[in-house]
């Protein structure tokens, strides 16, 4: 007899798990198929996993800030029993730079004030009282090693930033996509690992379940796209392609770890730093290292890659360009010859705002073109897309009559047309890895 459930779930990074968490709780039989050989291996594994509330647009601030609660809550969210190994979340809080490019962070504050979200606006003086190891001369804009005027400051200055005390970081990505796995199957959930999806069924006009690489069939009258960089294969199988302004691809990026410069303990002492001077963020990192990442600026080189799961995994120019532009921030830091860090891909969305939606077919939804930023929204994108599900199957058509949403920790409802697959391109977005 062929396999069957209420709901197949394609995927098991962060978002998925939350997903099959979420139904399982609702009492679905859920099925989730992950062809790794371990839950959270996909691009969730390669995550920075930084958790802040600063988003340019007010529905993206909403969902991060209510976001944050569920990593401060995380053992009661997953009801986890004392035995489970939980991911950890550091609140280190979060430091974005003022900077003509970003407005001076006028509408991020904006935002955060309508959404009671704290935030405190820091002087020059408080950064480096904080952080000692910086410099604040501007270097805008971000250049590559190999321009001649790299590393020659522009003559303005830093002036402060504005401090997010809630933000942090999890220490394990690939952990938190195992803790909600497990959560999930303490309500029935099964995950079959090491199954690929090769095909999507289809049955008198809607979704009716998936066939494996190896033939084998499973129904299911609910199929949920939650592939990650490989979202868009997914959705070209599936046959909805058509109807989508908004499509995702799979962007290559490279994050490096290098030593914090000796006699400053980054690790206990630093905090999160997103800097648009130098279009690069950073965390702590375990070993009192600093995670540098970039900020996509115009003049780094978009890396769209065609198939998730060949692509170069090797660092590049685009590590020693990342951990040199850091070197104007901090110029005691040493830059190791031994390249570290991570290379993974993006799931980038046309305007780096994710899809949560249904498709044009019945039956078949998508979490896809999460863009480098929704790591910290996995769980509510979870319960999102379980209230989305519900909605559509009991009859609702949330194209013409969206689904509104209460973010249940921070009281606010949102329209989730927002992430609609249709939606017009938002023009409010950054148009990077910043949402
Ligand atoms: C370098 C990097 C840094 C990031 N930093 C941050 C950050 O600091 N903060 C933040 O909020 N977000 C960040 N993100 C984004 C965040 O990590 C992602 O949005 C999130 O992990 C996506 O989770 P997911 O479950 O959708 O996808 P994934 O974790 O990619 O999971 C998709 C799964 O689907 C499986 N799959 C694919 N195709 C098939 C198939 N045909 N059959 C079966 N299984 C399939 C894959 O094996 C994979 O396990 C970052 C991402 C990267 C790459």
């Amino acid at each position: 007899m062929s396999d069957t459930a209420d709901v197949i779930i394609i995927g098991a990074g962060v978002i998925g798990a939350a997903v099959a968490y979420e139904l399982a709780k609702q009492g679905k039989r859920t099925l989730t198929l992950e062809r790794n050989a371990q839950a959270g291996h996909g691009s969730t594994a390669g995550s920075c996993a930084i958790i802040r509330m600063h988003y340019s647009t007010f529905d993206g601030t909403a969902f991060a800030w209510e976001g944050y609660h569920y990593w401060r809550d995380w053992a009661d969210y997953l009801e986890a029993p004392d035995a489970d190994a939980l991911a950890r979340f550091i609140e280190s809080g979060c430091l974005v730079m003022k900077t003509a490019q970003n407005g001076m962070l006028a509408q991020h504050m904006k935002n955060s004030a309508a959404l009671s979200c704290p935030f405190e606006e820091w002087s020059a003086e408080q950064v480096t009282a904080k952080l000692p190891i910086y410099q604040l001369d501007s270097f805008a804009p971000a250049r590559r090693i190999d321009d001649p005027a790299f590393g020659t400051p522009n003559g303005g200055r830093l002036t402060g930033g504005v401090y997010w005390p809630h933000a942090g970081y999890v220490t394990d990505p690939a952990l938190s996509a195992q803790n909600l796995m497990a959560a999930a199957k303490r309500h029935g959930a099964r995950l079959r690992l090491g199954a690929e999806v090769a095909e999507i069924l289809q049955s008198g006009g809607r979704v009716s379940g998936v066939r494996l690489t190896g033939g084998e069939e499973i129904h299911a009258p609910v199929v949920i796209n939650v592939a990650g960089p490989a979202s868009s294969k997914i959705n070209a199988m599936a046959g909805v392609l058509d109807d989508m302004t908004i499509t995702t691809r799979a962007l290559r990026q490279e994050v490096v770890h290098v030593p914090a410069p000796a006699g400053f303990d980054f690790e206990a002492q630093g905090t999160i730093v997103s800097d648009s001077d130098i279009a690069l963020y950073c965390r702590p990192e375990h070993g009192n290292h600093i995670l540098v990442g970039s900020e996509d600026p115009p003049c780094d080189p978009h890396v769209w890659v065609e198939d998730d799961t060949d692509y170069n995994r090797d660092f590049t120019d685009q590590w020693t360009t990342q951990a040199m532009r850091y070197g104007q921030r901090v110029p005691t830091l040493g830059i190791p010859s031994k390249m570290r860090g991570v290379v993974d891909l993006y799931d980038a969305s046309t305007d780096w705002i994710p899809i949560y939606d249904r498709a044009s077919l019945p039956g078949f939804y998508m979490a896809c073109g999460t863009s480098g930023n929704q790591y910290k929204n996995a769980p509510i994108a979870g319960k999102m897309m379980a209230a989305l599900v519900e909605y559509c199957e009991g009859g609702n058509d949330h194209d013409t009559n969206p689904l509104q949403f209460t973010l249940p920790y921070i009281d606010t409802t949102i329209d989730v047309g927002f992430y609609s697959r249709k939606r017009p391109i938002n023009e409010e977005s950054s148009f990077s890895v910043l949402g």
